[in-house]
């Protein structure tokens, strides 16, 4: 294959290193695209910055269409802002994985000396470290930068009865942010009792800014179509942005037009309403066009300023300095062991729906149109619908695990692993999350406008057009009372189904049994 085939653009625009005059070079990976955070004699010295397009890295899962796009697109609009800053640079594409392209490069220039960061995936660190054994003095790493915290420092923390409350206001208390001395801002650690409501009617949701696909995108959309026609999700209507200068606009309209109500919102779902007041910053965050101290400082100015509520500000910054913090911090501790967790013992193949979108429940087809589409869905439709649904139907967690990585355009297996095997589907058995994330449908309907426009019933329980998620929630409380005893304080829940009568429980039982056997697993 030539692989240069869809790199012209690039081509025409980088005049690429001669790394044999060279006697070092920096080897930057897709996600970590900003040079702010990398050590100072690189961006002093300016050594010439190596990109690598490893198409076996894309083709290891079936990544959305979009999530390949946005990737490939913002690392070769990334390299080509480097050449514009100075930096020679040397741009690489292989068929195979990076560490087979480093070793080529390696191979080809006996002289050269290759400095990396540490990656935050694990696959990708193992095949660097790979790299740096056979080279040895010839590759050097340095510590990742993109994250405010060093797990080092914290991963021996990490076992059941530690939570992430504990982490949050000790890096409270570290940075400053949102601290008055040694007491948080307003009184309260958090204001999580502020940010359950849900969304009025005709309240109006502001709509994100698209940016338009330039060349550059437009020939990796074309690469895409070629290369992965049957990957997840649709390609038409690629509205990300892929600069840091786009994201940060993006960063000050979700600042000005969505930050106020983010926390009021921030459970709430509503109908064709994908994104609400959240930030959809993540993908930035995630690859490095943003950085999490420039969200958080930002949200903490408009707080002081008076444009958003405390409430808003804390929960925004709960989400980036503690909890993304927190995951990654778990994900350090516990790999690679934790990948192989299923302490529910679930089987199930993940449901088809999760890739077709088809179904009549209309919770699942809100949640799943904007994952299909553009690879995106908030993350209490991410954690209470999807998630709940997968664990209700014993679906198997690595399988859901998978799912979410491929087809979300801001997953990474450190971020997506701690979120689904550690919380959402209880599959380490409690170290990071003190419950399983199931609910009836009861839930569902105080937090969106869903159950209005379904062809189930919420109100019915079980039965012909009761909606699913109320009798496989009350069979999951029944069978996985060792889950809920796990957590102690969902007991309640295990001694409510013990006084439901036996023709109630019996009824739960058929309507689980009936749907269950329809279900249709994806075999793919
Ligand atoms: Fe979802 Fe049940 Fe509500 Fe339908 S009735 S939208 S299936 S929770």
């Amino acid at each position: 294959m030539n692989n240069r085939l869809f790199l012209k653009e690039v081509d025409q625009r980088i005049s690429q290193a001669d790394l044999h005059k060279v006697d070092n070079a920096v080897f930057v990976l897709h996600d970590q695209l900003n040079m702010q955070v990398w050590p100072e004699w690189v961006r002093e010295e300016k050594p010439p910055l190596v990109f690598i397009e490893a198409k076996a890295k894309g083709d290891s899962l079936p990544y959305h269409k979009k999530k390949i796009t946005y990737v490939l697109s913002s690392m070769r609009h990334f390299a080509v802002e480097c050449q514009q800053e100075g930096y020679p640079v040397y741009y690489y594409s292989t068929d195979q994985h990076y560490d087979d392209g480093l070793s080529d490069i390696l191979e080809s220039h006996p002289d050269l000396v290759l400095t990396f960061m540490t990656p935050s995936e694990w696959d990708s660190r193992e095949r660097l470290r790979e790299v740096k054994s056979s080279f040895g003095d010839r590759v050097k790493e340095i510590p990742n930068q993109f994250f405010f915290a060093d797990p080092d420092a914290w991963k021996d923390n990490i076992e059941p009865g530690y939570r992430m409350e504990y982490f949050y206001r000790d890096m409270r208390k570290k940075t400053g942010y949102l601290m008055n001395g040694d007491e948080p801002e307003g009184g309260e650690w958090n204001y999580d009792e502020d940010n359950r409501e849900s969304l009025p009617k005709g309240y109006d949701v502001p709509e994100i800014t698209g940016v338009e696909p330039d060349d550059i995108t437009n020939e990796v959309i074309q690469m895409v179509e070629e290369y992965h026609p049957n990957n997840f999700g649709v390609l038409d209507d690629f509205r990300y942005a892929v600069t840091r200068e786009q994201a940060l606009q993006l960063l000050d309209e979700f600042i000005e037009e969505r930050l106020a109500d983010f926390g009021p919102y921030e459970d709430a779902m509503a109908t064709d309403e994908p994104t609400l007041f959240h930030t959809n910053l993540s993908i930035y965050l995630n690859n490095g066009l943003l950085l999490p101290w420039e969200i958080c400082e930002r949200a903490i100015q408009a707080y002081e300023n008076d444009k958003a509520p405390i409430n808003s500000v804390e929960g925004l910054v709960r989400q980036i300095l503690g909890w993304r913090e927190f995951v990654r911090i778990y994900y350090e501790a516990m790999m690679p062991e934790v990948r192989d967790t299923n302490f529910l013992d679930f089987d199930g193949a993940l449901p088809e729906l999760f890739w077709s979108g088809n179904t009549k429940m209309h919770c699942l087809q809100q949640s799943l149109k904007p994952v299909i589409e553009q690879g995106y869905s908030h993350h209490i439709q991410r954690l209470m619908v999807l998630s709940n649904f997968s664990n209700l139907t014993k679906t198997d967690p690595r399988e859901l695990n998978k799912w979410f990585w491929l087809a979300y355009v801001d997953a990474y297996e450190w971020v997506v692993l701690p979120n689904v095997l550690g919380m959402s589907t209880f599959a380490d058995g409690g170290i990071l999350a003190s419950k399983p994330y199931v609910s009836s449908g009861n839930y569902i309907n105080k937090m969106s406008n869903y159950c209005t426009s379904c062809e189930y019933s919420v109100t019915k329980k079980t039965g012909e057009g009761a909606c699913p998620f109320n009798y496989l929630y009350w069979n999951f409380v029944d069978e996985q009372r060792e889950a809920f005893e796990v957590s102690g304080r969902n007991s309640f829940m295990v001694n409510m189904y013990d006084k439901k009568s036996d023709e109630d429980k019996k009824a739960i039982k058929e309507s689980t049994n009936q749907f269950l056997n329809q279900l249709d697993r994806y075999s793919g």
